[in-house]
């Protein structure tokens, strides 16, 4: 009998359930290095685009360097971790300029889990000028630049879950390496926060994937 036919399905998709427990713990991840500082950018849209001048941010991922080219924010959150959702879920999108083989991703994307003040109580702030509270405003030229340093968005403790998915908005193009703390960070807003749209995509099936951790369980 001839081997059946295989049809190209998609089966690295983001976001996913991180679970402590059915994950693996991977000794030889390091921690991420972050080399970040203030920077420069504009927003489009609610994405925030950084200028490709100076030296910019960057992490060193795995003996890589992966410069930072932009930040967004998904509410609610998207990955859930140990069965929790985020209010805020923020993308560092890093480029990986040169991959060797093991990582065939275009992309390191941080994630990290924000806790906003979030209340009923009017007035609210719609999500693009909340975070616009974060950063300062430059005056420039026929484009409104603004200035941040994504480090306010890093928690203390940076331990985190590993695996290779996709972007998870367009094409949701299976391009990503995933790096998503398993720690939130508490992060202060110009007032309250409004929560809608949501601009959160479902949890995909895992699929024939393992969760790698940085973290050991605590006996
Ligand atoms: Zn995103």
């Amino acid at each position: 009998m001839p081997a059946p036919v295989v049809t190209p399905q998609r089966t690295q998709q983001s976001p996913i359930k991180l679970h402590t427990l059915k994950s693996y713990y991977a000794p030889e991840l390091k921690p991420i290095d972050f080399q970040y500082t203030k920077v420069s950018g504009v927003l489009e849209g609610e994405e925030f685009v950084l200028e490709r001048v100076g030296p910019g941010c960057r992490v060193v991922f795995d003996g890589m360097e992966c410069p930072l080219r932009k930040l967004h924010y998904h509410a609610p959150g998207e990955h859930r971790i140990d069965g929790v959702t985020a209010d805020l879920e923020l993308h560092l999108v890093h480029e990986i300029p040169a991959y060797p083989d093991e990582y065939p991703s275009a992309y390191l994307v941080v994630a990290v889990m924000l806790t906003p003040a979030v209340t009923k109580a009017a007035p609210q702030q719609a999500l693009g000028p909340w975070l616009r509270g974060h950063f300062d405003a430059r005056s420039g030229g026929a484009r409104q630049t603004y200035e941040v340093d994504p480090s306010i968005y890093l928690p203390t403790e940076r331990a985190y879950f590993r695996y290779e998915g996709s972007l998870t908005t367009g094409d949701a193009d299976e391009v990503v390496s995933w790096v998503v703390l398993r720690s939130p960070q508490n992060i202060e807003g110009p007032g309250p926060l409004k929560l809608d749209p949501e601009s959160a995509r479902i949890v995909q099936p895992l699929m024939r994937r393992y969760v790698l951790r940085s973290f050991a369980l605590i006996a």
